[in-house]
C-alpha cells in the first residue's frame, strides 16, 4: 500500500465513479483516508455498501446508478451539494476485443456511453460550480488503449482516445478559469474488469503481443496514487496531460 498524505483532501469534496471496485475503489479509499469527503458512485449497490462499511468513520456518501444515465448525474450532484473540488471519472467497461470488422452497434454504443458520454455529462454538470469557484480538478481514466491500437477492441480503443481528447478540450477551454483536467493511462491493473476476448481474430493478433515482456500488472492502489496526485494541489502546474501510469509499458 502506498503511503497516504495526511490531510491532503481535508475540506474537499471529490466525486469518484466506479468506486465499487478496482481503481475507483482504491481512489475513493485513499481520498477518504486523506481527509476528503467522497461521493462514491457505482452501478452495483452491494459494492458501494461494502465500501461504506469498510470506510466507516470517514466521510463517504454513496450514489447507486449508471453513470451514463442523466438521472444518475443529477443524483450525484445533489449528493455533492454546493461544492465540488474534484471529479475522478473512473468507471469504464471493455469491449470483448472486437476488431473493427466485427464490432456490433450495441457494443459500440454501450462502450461509448459509459466510457465517454457519462464522463462528459458529469464533467459538464460540475463545471459551472468549479468555474464559479475558480478552482477544480478533473481526472479521467483513459488506458494504454488511448496511446495505441493493439491493447483492446475498436470500441474501447476509440473511446479511450475520445476521453483523452475530451480531457484536453476541458484543459484548454477551462484552464484559464482555474480548472485542471488530466487523464491517466493505466497499463494492466489487477481488478474485476471483464477481459474476455469475443473474437478469434483478435485473439490471434493480440495474443502474441502479450507474450513480450511487459511490466507486471499493478495494484489498484498504485493507480490511485497517480489519480489522487493529479486531483491534489501537488499537481497544480499540470493541466491537459495524458499520464501513462503503466510501469513503462508505453515506451516498449
Ligand atoms: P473494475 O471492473 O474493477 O471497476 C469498475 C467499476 O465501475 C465497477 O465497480 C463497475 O460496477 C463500475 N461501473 C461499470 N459500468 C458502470 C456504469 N455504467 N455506471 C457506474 N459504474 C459502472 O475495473 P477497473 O479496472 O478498476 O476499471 C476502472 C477504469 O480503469 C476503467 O475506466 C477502465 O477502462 C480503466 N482501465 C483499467 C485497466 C485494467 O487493466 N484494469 C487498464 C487500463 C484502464
Amino acid at each position: 500500500m502506498t503511503d497516504t498524505t495526511a490531510g491532503r483532501f481535508t475540506g474537499k469534496t471529490i466525486i469518484v465513479t466506479g468506486a465499487g471496485s478496482g481503481i475507483g475503489r482504491a481512489t475513493a479509499t485513499r481520498i477518504a483516508h486523506e481527509g476528503g469527503r467522497v461521493i462514491a458512485t457505482d452501478v452495483v449497490a452491494a459494492r458501494l455498501d461494502a465500501l461504506r462499511s469498510e470506510l466507516d468513520g470517514h466521510q463517504v456518501e454513496t450514489v447507486v446508478g449508471d453513470v451514463s444515465a442523466s438521472d444518475t448525474i443529477d443524483a450525484i450532484l445533489s449528493a455533492a451539494g454546493d461544492r465540488v473540488d474534484g471529479l475522478a471519472n473512473v468507471a469504464g467497461i471493455m469491449d470483448g476485443f472486437l476488431p473493427p470488422s466485427e464490432i456490433d452497434d450495441a457494443t459500440w454504443d454501450r462502450v461509448f456511453s459509459v466510457n465517454v458520454t457519462g464522463p462528459m455529462r458529469l464533467t459538464r454538470a460540475v463545471l459551472p460550480g468549479m468555474i464559479a469557484a475558480e478552482h477544480g480538478a478533473i481526472v479521467n481514466v483513459a488506458s494504454e488503449a488511448a496511446l495505441r491500437g493493439s491493447t483492446a477492441g475498436a470500441a474501447y480503443t476509440a473511446s479511450k482516445h475520445a476521453i483523452a481528447g475530451f480531457t484536453k478540450s476541458v484543459a484548454f477551454y477551462h484552464g484559464p478559469q482555474g480548472i485542471r483536467a488530466n487523464a491517466v493511462a493505466p497499463g494492466a491493473v489487477m481488478t474485476n474488469i471483464e477481459g474476455t476476448m469475443r473474437s478469434d481474430y483478435a485473439a490471434g493478433m493480440v495474443g502474441p503481443l502479450m507474450q513480450v515482456v511487459l511490466p507486471p500488472a499493478a495494484a489498484p492502489e498504485t493507480l490511485a496514487a497517480s489519480i489522487t496526485w493529479l486531483l491534489s494541489d501537488d499537481a497544480a502546474n499540470v493541466n491537459g496531460v495524458v499520464l501513462p501510469s503503466d510501469g513503462g509499458w508505453s515506451v516498449i
